[in-house]
């Protein structure tokens, strides 16, 4: 294994002592920026522990947008080398500035994940390039631990499903990055073009993936698609890359870049250690667009590395989703992430790998492709709705039904997916994957 940064295994006092000697400093940075120097007129230069944290105002994602692009710059002009936008709920666009610092200290962020690129790899990267950062972070740290980049971009005309499995074949690739729902994706383009995932690829050693909730069933169901590791990095665009899964396949903070809490997502007061929650981010190393207190809008909860077999310190992140896609039904909130573990524990393995949800007003409808479409799904509705506490309805369609598989042989990019429809009126429920990947819904 390649050399790790030794910050990834200090002591609980240490880090202490480096976060709150690096929040002091990020807060003293913030400063240049036009949304902090408003935000903090009234609050403390510095603070003597990281407690103290509480007396600063929490940052929103509707500030930033207001702040775009330059309100949140905290450098001069001339210091920034890269410029990256992210896309919300409202469709306005949030600025990422970053000096030639700020993109190492991401390229490294990156290196914390065990995927350990090495001499002799061969990285598909398949984030698409274009505006969003992760592509080229992704590349960046690849290349310089000496591993070879081909970028089989994601989202465009040029390399469709089909030329990215000739090019993991052809160059006897090691490792693939992409969104999660890309690596099935990809699985099921190998199959129609007459490979065996699991089999036909023995030099695949590995993917790491981003940018999508991916809970641990999710996790092993692509491990057995491809018979490789999966290792999951959780970031966003405005902070960087916040935690990467270690040699045990654990998600743990770079805290020595973040200071995280996890917040009441009513209130933003602290959650009790533990619990659920909105993470918040302050970044302790960004020069161009530092944050504090950034609330991010994804469930979370933090808990202590305990003992990790891979001697890491930082707590363990486990992401559930954004907190603007639970569901609210008769009285009952469901998250993402329960959601997700839910459909894939169910019993009997009747459902497949491709699956959606509907919102019917009373309970939910999962319809799913399945191996065994006519089975009887008695116990596995009632397993669902156990575990979910509503009402559920299961629809299981043969495989190809609700996907059409053609379509990865086609040269047209996949947009980033939604799961879950609010199917409000029968007739206006999507039948089909395809109809949710194109955006034919809005949600
Ligand atoms: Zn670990």
């Amino acid at each position: 294994m390649q050399e790790i940064h030794e910050n990834l295994f200090l002591s609980p006092e240490k880090l202490k002592i480096l976060q709150l000697e690096r929040f002091n400093q990020a807060l003293y940075r913030c400063r240049s920026a036009e949304l902090y120097r408003r935000k903090h007129s009234g609050c403390p230069l510095q603070i003597n522990t990281l407690e103290e944290i509480v007396q600063f105002p929490v940052t929103t994602k509707e500030e930033l947008r207001q702040s775009a692009p330059l309100g949140t710059l905290a450098v001069s002009p001339e210091q920034v080398v890269e410029y990256h936008e992210s896309f919300g709920t409202t469709g306005e666009p949030i600025s990422v500035w970053l000096t030639a610092a700020d993109f190492a200290r991401w390229t490294q962020q990156i290196e914390y994940c065990a995927i350990d690129f090495s001499p002799g790899d061969t990285v598909l990267v398949r984030f698409p390039y274009a505006i969003s950062d992760p592509a080229h972070i992704v590349q960046s740290a690849a290349k310089k631990r000496g591993a070879c980049v081909v970028p089989v971009s994601s989202r465009t005309v040029v390399s469709p499903h089909t030329r990215v499995i000739k090019l993991l074949h052809k160059l006897k690739a090691t490792v693939i990055g992409c969104l999660p729902l890309e690596a099935i994706l990809l699985a099921e383009t190998a199959k129609l073009m007459g490979y065996d995932p699991a089999r036909d690829f023995p030099h695949l050693r590995g993917f790491c993936v981003a940018g999508e909730m991916l809970t641990d069933s999710r996790k092993a169901l692509i491990e057995k698609l491809w018979n490789a590791r999966v290792y999951n990095m959780y970031g966003t665009t405005e902070n960087g890359n916040i935690a990467a899964d270690c040699s045990a396949g654990r998600l743990h903070a770079a805290e020595d870049h973040f200071l995280l809490e996890v917040l009441h997502p009513v209130t933003n007061k602290p959650v009790p250690p533990g619990e659920r929650g909105i993470l918040a981010v302050t970044t302790l190393t960004l020069e161009a667009c530092p944050l504090v207190r950034y609330v991010t809008g994804d469930i979370v909860t933090l808990t202590p590395s305990g003992s990790c077999s891979c001697g890491r310190t930082g707590q363990i992140l486990q992401h559930l989703g954004r907190y603007s896609d639970r569901l609210e039904i008769n009285g009952t909130t469901i998250i993402p992430g329960d959601l997700q573990e839910a459909v894939l524990q169910t019993p009997d393995d009747l459902i497949g790998s491709l699956w959606m949800i509907g919102v019917t007003g009373s309970g939910l409808v999962i319809r799913a492709e399945s191996e065994h479409p006519g089975a009887d799904t008695a116990s596995a509705r009632a397993f669902l709705s156990g575990k979910l506490k509503i009402p559920v309805k299961l629809e299981l369609v043969p495989i190809g039904e609700m996907f059409d598989r053609n379509k990865l042989l086609e040269v047209s990019p996949v947009i980033k997916p939604k799961y879950v429809a609010n199917w409000t009126a029968e007739n206006h429920y999507p039948r089909t994957l395809g109809q949710l990947l194109s955006g034919y819904h809005t949600f």
